[in-house]
């Protein structure tokens, strides 16, 4: 499978070049926004690792313009925390999944072979784990294949579990995910949120890992 590299950083870009060639993907590495447009438009490709932080166009500029064209090659985001935090709410509509640096090779692999398999070749900006569908566009969510209506926080509390399902938010990650900065929090408002999305999408949909938090099954 042929993958375009995205990434300005010459070490990074190496170590990732390299452990792709080593995997036997065909690389192609462009180290700004601009020569990722101008690649994307004459090549095909299945799947593209993107980071944000890039000269001449920014990644979030690059994923607009995949996605203003409908091409829907899987892109995989790599990037650091802060950015990614700054710039989650862009990155809704068009990248199919996140890697946060520093991260170990072998995981990078493992999350391209999901996008991959996961997209089947055509990304969408539904979030699914084969149960819940979550329109990050349109705010529907459907379970069972029927249509249900939640609040602007169930919404997002949902939405943040669905972004990875299998894994564990605590109740300080849903916080930081459903409230601004200078918003006051009830300390039992997350509680209360997962009681509501079960009642309306049934108590199986969210899982409490005792201690821990909360997560929606990973499905197939
Ligand atoms: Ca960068």
């Amino acid at each position: 499978m042929r993958v375009l590299l995205v990434e300005d950083d010459r070490m990074i870009g190496d170590a990732v070049h390299q452990a792709l060639k080593d995997a036997a993907y065909a690389v192609d590495w462009v180290r700004d926004g601009q020569s990722a447009i101008n690649t994307l438009e004459s090549q095909t490709y299945g799947l593209v690792l993107l980071d944000l932080g890039l000269p001449k166009r920014d990644g979030m500029e690059v994923l607009r313009s995949i996605r203003g064209k409908d091409n829907p090659v899987p892109v995989l985001v790599i990037t650091a925390r802060d950015t990614l935090e700054d710039r989650i709410g862009g990155l809704d509509g068009g990248a199919d999944d996140y890697v946060l640096k520093p991260f170990e090779m072998a995981e990078l692999l493992a999350r391209m072979r999901a996008v991959v398999r996961r997209k089947g070749g055509v990304a969408g900006p539904v979030l699914s784990n084969g149960l819940i569908f979550l329109d990050p566009v349109s705010k529907e969510v459907t379970i069972d294949a029927k249509p249900t209506r939640l609040s602007g926080r169930e919404f997002s509390l949902l939405h943040a579990l669905m972004v990875r399902p299998g894994a564990i938010l605590s109740r300080a990650d849903l916080e930081d995910r459903i409230y601004g900065w200078n918003e006051e929090v009830e300390s039992n408002a997350v509680e209360f949120l997962i009681h509501a999305l079960r009642k309306k999408l049934g108590s199986n949909a969210i899982q409490n890992v005792r201690g821990m938090g909360w997560m929606v099954s990973k499905g197939n």
